[in-house]
C-alpha cells in the first residue's frame, strides 16, 4: 500500500500538510473565516468561500483524502449523505437510468426511491454476486453502477472487479460507498473504480463528533461534482474540516486495531450457543469471505448477528451489555450497537428490508478500541442474561 516509498500510516500523517507549515504550526490551524479577500478577477469557483470548498482546511483536507486512497484528488462534503446525492444528481440527468446494489445503506436507498425518481431519473437494483444478471437490467440510457464496497448491516462483498469491468465495458461511471472498509482495508481507484465515496462521519473520523463526507476520484470526475456541490450547498465547515484532518492521521492505527478486534469477537460470537448466526466476512462461514479475502487488506470492524429468541432477545442484549452504546452510527472508538430495522435501515419498508436479508431482530455491531478481552466478556454476560 505503497505511493512512491510512502506508506499508507505516513501518508495519512503528512499528505496535505502546509508546507512549511503555517507560522510553524505543527497542526493544521483551523481558518475560520467564511470569505477572504478576493485578488484580481478570479471568476465564480475561484473566490475563496466556505460554500465553495476552497479555503485553507478544504484544500488540505482534500489532498489528505486523495492521498488515504491513491487517487487524484477529493472534495470533503457536509455529510456522507451530501457525498452520495450530490454525486448522482451531479452524474446522472433527467431521463438517464442507472444500477445500483440491491442491499444499499438505508439512506441511500431512500435518495435513490424517494429523491431520484422526482428529477426524472431511473434504477434498477442488482445482486452485486451475480454479474451475469447485470446486462439484462441495462437500458440504452444507462449511465453509472453503484455499489458498497462491504454493505451496511450485512457486510456482503459484491463481485467488485467484476463490476469495474462491467462499467468500462459499457462506458458506465462505477460508484462505490466505501464508508465500511475505510482508505485502510480498501482503496476503490487502486481497483478501477471511477468514484470512491465515504460517510467521513464513521472510520474517516473516527470519534463520533461530526458528519462529514468525502469523494475521491480523478479530478475529471470530482471537479464537476466540486461545481454542484458549490450549488447545492452541501459544503463542511472549517472546524469540522479540522476534526476529520486530525481523526484521519490516526485511521490506520485504529483501523487495523478494529480488524483483529471484530475478528476476535466475531469467532467468539460464532461459537456461542445462544448465537444463530455472524455475519463478518473475515469468518469462513460467510458467504463472501473468499472474495473479501482477496479484495481487502483487512476485514473491517463491523458485524452483524442474531442471537436466538428473536426480536425480544435482540432487545435484551441492547439493553445488557456495559460497554457497546446502543446507537446508530459506526466507526468510532467506542463500540455501537443497534437494529438495523429501527435505525439505519428504518426507512425502508418492512417488506423491502426483509428482502434484503435484514431482519427486525439482526444486531448491528461496530467495535471499537476497547480491549477486545473486555468487549468479549461483557457479551458473555449479556447473552447468559437474554
Ligand atoms: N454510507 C454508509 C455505508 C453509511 O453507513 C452511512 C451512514 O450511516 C452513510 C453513507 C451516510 O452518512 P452520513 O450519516 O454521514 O450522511
Amino acid at each position: 500500500m505503497k505511493t512512491g516509498n510512502r506508506h499508507l500510516d505516513t501518508r495519512l500523517i503528512h499528505a496535505g500538510e502546509p508546507k512549511p507549515p503555517i507560522e510553524g504550526a505543527v497542526s493544521m490551524p483551523i481558518f475560520q473565516s467564511s470569505t477572504f479577500a478576493a485578488e484580481g478577477e478570479p471568476g465564480y469557483y475561484n473566490l475563496k468561500y466556505i460554500r465553495l470548498n476552497n479555503t485553507p482546511n478544504h484544500i488540505a483536507l482534500h489532498r489528505k483524502l486523495a492521498a488515504s486512497e491513491n487517487a487524484e484528488t477529493a472534495l470533503v462534503t457536509a455529510s456522507g449523505m451530501a457525498a452520495i446525492s450530490t454525486t448522482l444528481l451531479a452524474i446522472l440527468s433527467v431521463g438517464d437510468h442507472f444500477l445500483a446494489q440491491d442491499c444499499l445503506y438505508g439512506g441511500t436507498n431512500d435518495f435513490i426511491t424517494e429523491d431520484l425518481p422526482a428529477c426524472g431519473i431511473s434504477f434498477d437494483f442488482i445482486d452485486g454476486s451475480a454479474p451475469e444478471t447485470w446486462a439484462a437490467k441495462c437500458r440504452p440510457n444507462t449511465r453509472a453502477i453503484l455499489v458498497e464496497t462491504l454493505t451496511n448491516p450485512l457486510l456482503q462483498v459484491a463481485d467488485l472487479k467484476a463490476v469495474v469491468a462491467f462499467a468500462r465495458k459499457n462506458s458506465f461511471v462505477s460508484l462505490i460507498d466505501n464508508t465500511f472498509a475505510s482508505p485502510v482495508n480498501f482503496r476503490p481507484v487502486e481497483w478501477g473504480f471511477d468514484l470512491s465515496l465515504h460517510s467521513g462521519t464513521k472510520y474517516l473520523n473516527g470519534h463520533s463528533d461530526i458528519v462529514a463526507g468525502a469523494v475521491i476520484g480523478s479530478s475529471t470526475w470530482v471537479d464537476p461534482i466540486a461545481r454542484k456541490l458549490a450549488r447545492l450547498g452541501g459544503s463542511l465547515d472549517p472546524h469540522a474540516c479540522f476534526l476529520l484532518h486530525r481523526g484521519m492521521k490516526t485511521l490506520g492505527v485504529r483501523v487495523r486495531y478494529q480488524n483483529d478486534s471484530a475478528f476476535k469477537l466475531a469467532q467468539f460470537l460464532e461459537s456461542h450457543p445462544a448465537i444463530q448466526s455472524v455475519h463478518y466476512p473475515g469468518l469462513k462461514s460467510h458467504s463472501g469471505h473468499m472474495r473479501a479475502g482477496e479484495l481487502l487488506d483487512g476485514f473491517g470492524g463491523m458485524m452483524s448477528f442474531e442471537v436466538k429468541g428473536g426480536v425480544n432477545a435482540a432487545d435484551r442484549i441492547l439493553e445488557n451489555v456495559t460497554l457497546p452504546i446502543s446507537a446508530p452510527s459506526l466507526g468510532g472508538v467506542e463500540s455501537l450497537i443497534t437494529r438495523p430495522a429501527i435505525t439505519s435501515h428504518a426507512g425502508v419498508p418492512p417488506e423491502e428490508r426483509r428482502a434484503m436479508g435484514i431482519s427486525d431482530s439482526l444486531i448491528r455491531l461496530s467495535v471499537g478500541l476497547e480491549a477486545s478481552e473486555d468487549l468479549m466478556e461483557d457479551f458473555e454476560q449479556a447473552l447468559k442474561r437474554v
